[in-house]
């Protein structure tokens, strides 16, 4: 569906409307912790492999969002199992179409202990001719406060759990109804592709990210490819070898800066990874070759990181690095303090990394009127004073 203008699906519901869940729900378990929860319920060992292996055909291949769909699983089982679990994924609260096709939706998730009565995060979905990408977000909140970055401020309010990581994608798949039986002409997936590049600092969420893509990536369940897997980071540089060696999916850097001084102001973690560590972290990233580069994302801003000059040196940080440079016009979101470069100099630019020898596409920006584009994710969970704000950034410097 192509709509003409911006239009929402699904209207927002009140805060006071939302119900945490009674039931923990099984998404997000590995094929051992399922057998546990199966032991709990009093399963006996020689069938909890079987019954897992009956679960996650279910859940991830056919979407099944009840037990009582689980034809091949006896009526004593599936009673057992709906009395102890559910397979909830978090509740859409709103969902938003883009007049290009792109949707947003915003996800409700319990609080935890902090009080709050619910915390939301956004999923995006970005329909494109050859593939269909889905940006998943990894915490509420953000603790890195990039400068050009909508999500940066507002504040971390938790880690998402590997069950709302994957939880985002059957989500998606739901309202597209792209499971398995989806009727099309070709049998095509929609969602083809996965970008660990909505809110959060993924590998400062690391366990719960890695296992939520482990089971996103398992061919016997959701299957996409780990080729078609991107974490994107802002450079914590102890954990990218562990993506690598761990999860083994594409890297992604946000890197917009070619000196440390400025990138101290843009993506200020550089104060503690700075380039020299990022880049070197890169050079030895597991798996990285010619067929399998890593993306360093460079935002376009006016009069700041776009001239030739920052170009020329690009070229030479990234020598000796399998790399391609993905060019991001800015994105504006209320309240930022930069501009979009001229799409004269985005060209211009784009032609000197070009002629270097690397692939330098400038990303069409989607989505733009629902705010689901590049660095404009934000949730109204909780927004922070500037204060609030530099705080944060300090805290973030010294864990
Ligand atoms: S760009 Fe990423 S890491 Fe930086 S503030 Fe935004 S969400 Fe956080």
């Amino acid at each position: 569906m192509t709509p003409s203008a911006a239009s929402a699906l699904v209207e927002k519901t009140p805060l006071e409307t939302y119900v945490p869940p009674a039931k923990p729900s099984l998404i997000g378990l590995s094929r051992a912790q399922l057998c546990d929860r199966l032991g709990d319920v009093g399963v006996a060992p020689p069938q909890r492999k079987m019954r897992a292996q009956q679960l996650w055909h279910w859940i991830y291949v056919r979407g099944a969002r009840d037990f009582s769909e689980m034809t091949n699983v006896s009526k004593e089982m599936r009673a057992i199992l709906a009395e102890h679990f559910t397979v909830d994924r978090p509740e859409v609260v709103a969902e938003q179409i883009s007049a290009d096709g792109t949707r947003k939706w915003l996800l409700r998730l319990p609080s935890g202990d902090d009080g709050q009565k619910a915390h939301e995060v956004e999923c995006v979905y970005i329909p494109e001719t050859d593939r269909g990408t889905l940006c998943v977000s990894s915490q509420v909140g953000c603790t890195l406060n990039c400068s050009f970055c909508h999500t940066g401020t507002q504040r971390l309010v938790r880690n998402l759990t590997a069950g709302e990581i994957v939880g985002q994608v059957m989500v998606a798949r739901d309202r597209l109804g792209d499971w398995i039986d989806r009727e099309t002409p070709n049998g095509n997936r929609l969602i083809t592709n996965i970008v660990m590049m909505g809110m959060g600092e993924p590998l400062y969420n690391f366990d719960a990210v890695r296992d939520a893509l482990l089971i996103v990536s398992d061919n016997e369940g959701i299957g996409i490819s780990r080729r078609r897997v991107t974490l994107s980071t802002s450079g914590v540089v102890p954990n990218i070898k562990r993506t690598g060696d761990e999860i083994g999916v594409m890297l992604a850097i946000s890197l917009h800066a070619v000196r440390d001084e400025l990138r101290d102001e843009l993506v200020p973690l550089n104060r503690k990874y700075p380039l020299k560590e990022l880049l070197q972290a890169c050079r030895d990233y597991p798996g990285a070759s010619n067929a399998r580069r890593i993306t360093f994302e460079y935002v376009m801003l006016k009069g700041v990181n776009d001239s030739l000059d920052d170009a020329r040196r690009l070229v030479q940080l990234l020598k000796g690095i399998p790399a391609k440079i993905n060019l991001i016009p800015f994105n504006p979101w209320p309240g930022s303090k930069y501009e979009c470069s001229d799409w004269d100099q985005i060209e211009k630019f784009s032609e000197y990394i070009f002629n270097a020898g690397y692939s330098s596409p400038v990303r069409t920006p989607r989505g733009r009127d629902i705010l689901a584009a590049c660095g404009q994710l934000k949730s109204e969970t909780e927004k922070l004073s500037v204060r609030e704000r530099n705080a944060l950034r300090a805290m973030a410097m010294t864990d």
